[in-house]
């Protein structure tokens, strides 16, 4: 069974203790709740995060990069250079996106959207492709840091950027929120 299927709705993990500074010295320690996000909830995570880490396979192989992208409901849009993750997701065009936030050992959000990878090339796709330029645009500097990439390693200066956006077939989110409380007193649900 996974953790998923589970529906965990609480999980109370043990930090590190710390000592109290009272005589009684009990054991303070620091409780990490953790929750399932709901779909409302990743997705408006989604629309305030910019980076991801892109994960997708080929021939029993994984492979994760770093790149931006814009969310809307149901898809995920990127602004690519063509390399080994196109060419992988081409091969196998299921992929999936994990976005994180984290403020400390204790709070944190993790989001994972699974889905399908399309490319969205002229001219069967004009109209995606203008929706996707649009949306990237507004935030400007993504371009260049996925084509300066490219362009270091390449040293080539004529680079065509291709859009592609994932179907979203699902997602999950857990958050991370720490407390704390005395040794004694928290009760594990
Ligand atoms: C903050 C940030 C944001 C980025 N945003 C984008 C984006 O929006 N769009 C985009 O296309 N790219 C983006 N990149 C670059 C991206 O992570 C890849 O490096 C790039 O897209 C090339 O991937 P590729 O599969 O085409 O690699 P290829 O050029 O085909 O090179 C393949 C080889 O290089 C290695 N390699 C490739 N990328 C990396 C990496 N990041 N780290 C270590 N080794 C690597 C692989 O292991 C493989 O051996 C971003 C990178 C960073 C750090």
């Amino acid at each position: 069974m996974t953790l998923h299927d589970k529906r965990v709705r609480k999980t109370v993990a043990l930090a590190e203790p710390k000592r109290c500074k009272r005589l009684s010295d009990r054991m303070a320690v620091g409780i990490m709740v953790i929750t399932e996000m709901t779909q409302k909830e990743c997705g408006a995570f989604l629309a305030s995060a910019s980076l991801g880490r892109l994960g997708c396979s080929f021939d029993n192989q994984s492979y994760v990069v770093p790149i931006y992208f814009v969310y809307e409901p149901n898809y995920i849009y990127v602004l690519s250079t063509f390399g080994q993750k196109t060419e992988w997701m081409r091969a196998n065009p299921k992929v999936c996106l994990e976005v994180d936030e984290i403020t400390n050992q204790s709070q944190w959000m993790s989001v994972i959207a699974s889905g399908r990878y399309q490319e969205l090339p002229e001219p069967q796709y004009t109209a995606e492709r203008e929706h996707a330029r649009s949306l990237l645009g507004k935030r400007y500097r993504w371009w260049q840091n996925a084509l300066g990439e490219r362009q270091l390693r390449l040293g080539d200066d004529l680079i065509t950027p291709l859009f592609f956006r994932i179907h979203i077939d699902s997602m999950t989110g857990l958050r991370a929120i720490g407390e704390s409380a005395e040794c004694g007193k928290a009760s594990l649900e």
